[in-house]
């Protein structure tokens, strides 16, 4: 599905540039125009979803699939010694381009990023926390 008003929609049919590296039947990746790191990567499925959870089994597993081939090799491109995975799902997590895509930043060494800031807890907290999870999760 395309959506005309949708950034990532209009760079797939061709109708904006992007510097593109990789594409296929499912998924495009292109470089985010404001990189984090060299190399800063985009892949985006081809058809208009807005959030993770309502992809497909299918393409769920062909993204995963994706990449752990993709990623690594991206690292190597630009010389970088790992690299972070990323999708930021829903507004309040910065998602800001409505149509579900994971960022591929390389990282090196000297980078100085620290990917997330960290809290402290209780033990108390956390048993908390997990009870919810868990319940959550016992019908999936
Ligand atoms: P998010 O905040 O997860 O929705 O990420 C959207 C990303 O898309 C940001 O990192 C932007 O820099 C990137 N972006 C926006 N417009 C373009 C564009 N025309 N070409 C490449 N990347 C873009
Ligand atoms: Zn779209």
């Amino acid at each position: 599905m395309h959506n005309e008003k949708c950034i990532f929609c209009r760079i797939i049919s061709g109708e904006i540039p992007s510097d593109m590296v990789y594409v296929d039947d499912l998924f495009v990746a292109f470089l985010d125009i404001h990189p984090t790191t060299k190399g800063h990567t985009l892949l985006v499925p081809r058809t208009h979803i807005g959030s993770f959870a309502e992809l497909s089994g299918d393409v769920a597993a062909a993204l995963g699939d994706r990449l752990r081939k993709i990623a690594p090799r991206i690292a190597q491109a630009v010389s970088a010694s790992g690299f972070n995975l990323i999708l930021n799902n829903s507004a309040d997590a910065g998602q800001v381009v409505p149509h579900v895509h994971w960022h591929i930043i390389p990282r090196y060494r000297t980078d100085g990023l620290r990917p997330w800031p960290s809290t402290t807890t209780s033990p108390d907290e956390l048993r908390e926390v997990a009870g919810l999870i868990t319940t959550k999760l016992k019908d999936i």
